[in-house]
């Protein structure tokens, strides 16, 4: 892992996201590696060569939040990295932003995969209104392994324990969702004890990624390629468009809270 301290202004940016006012990414790049990454377009505007996964940007900065921009706001942590990978053990850039946004009364989602989370848990119990999205697309660690470098699904259960057990709100993120391979109901039935809401997102694949994917797919599970190639190669919805009839079904007679 190429990893380089750079100075930069501020750690927040406006967002485009709905619902959120501003994004929060202290880092450029994600050790997450994952091959579906959304975020790997980051990579044309970072002027780095490197293959995404690669590479990490730790963007240090003096930036201090004012009450007056921050009150009341809608905060997502991270969109383009993961603000809890394997570096910020040693860098620290989110526990300090959580050091700042304690004292302010704000909307905090985080995303992330990883369990490294609860080292902050005593910063977390004082953010008054706090999500934690925790991602996990499937329950099965050989297939985790290929798609994404860190954190396993063991890891991830624990981290969603915890987290719950220390009285904070945890949606599990069931995304991407790959056709054929991902089990929702499995991830379910896993969690739903600690749970207060799901969100369903399908995996679209984008160029670099759409590449890399369907070869693994092609390589690893051949009889479902040419299903794969309907959907990312001829935009064939159909699958989606039943699987989101069936997750909505299947949701709604066992009264969870959903959203995708
Ligand atoms: S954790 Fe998120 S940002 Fe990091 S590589 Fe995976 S999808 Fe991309």
């Amino acid at each position: 892992m190429k990893v380089k301290e750079i100075e930069v202004n501020r750690f927040i940016s406006k967002s485009e996201i709905d619902g959120i006012d501003f994004v929060i990414n202290s880092y450029v790049g994600c050790p997450n590696a994952c091959m579906y990454c959304y975020a790997s377009y980051m990579q044309n505007f970072s002027g780095h060569q490197e293959e995404w996964g690669t590479f990490l940007d730790v963007k240090k900065t003096n930036y201090k939040l004012l009450k007056r921009s921050v009150e009341g706001k809608t905060y997502l942590m991270s969109s383009t990295t993961d603000c809890y990978n394997s570096y910020e053990k040693k860098y620290e850039l989110t526990r300090n932003i959580l050091k700042q946004l304690i004292n302010f009364n704000v909307n905090l989602i985080i995303e992330t995969k990883n369990e490294l989370i609860l080292r902050d848990l005593d910063l977390l119990k004082q953010i008054r209104n706090l999500k934690v999205i925790i991602s996990l697309n499937t329950l099965d660690d050989k297939f985790r392994q290929d798609i994404e470098k860190e954190s396993s699904i063991n890891s991830r259960l624990k981290t969603i324990q915890e987290l719950v057990k220390n009285g904070l709100e945890v949606i599990v993120n069931i995304s991407p969702i790959f056709p054929y391979l991902t089990d929702y109901k499995k991830i379910i039935e896993k969690t739903k004890k600690y749970v207060s809401e799901y969100k369903f997102q399908f995996l679209e694949l984008k160029s670099g990624s759409k590449r890399k994917a369907l070869k693994y797919i092609g390589d690893k599970y051949p009889n479902y390629y040419l299903e794969y190639a309907k959907i990312y190669l001829l935009n064939d919805t159909e699958y989606f468009d039943k699987l989101k009839k069936e997750i909505e079904e299947y949701c709604n007679r066992l009264g969870l809270k959903y959203y995708f």
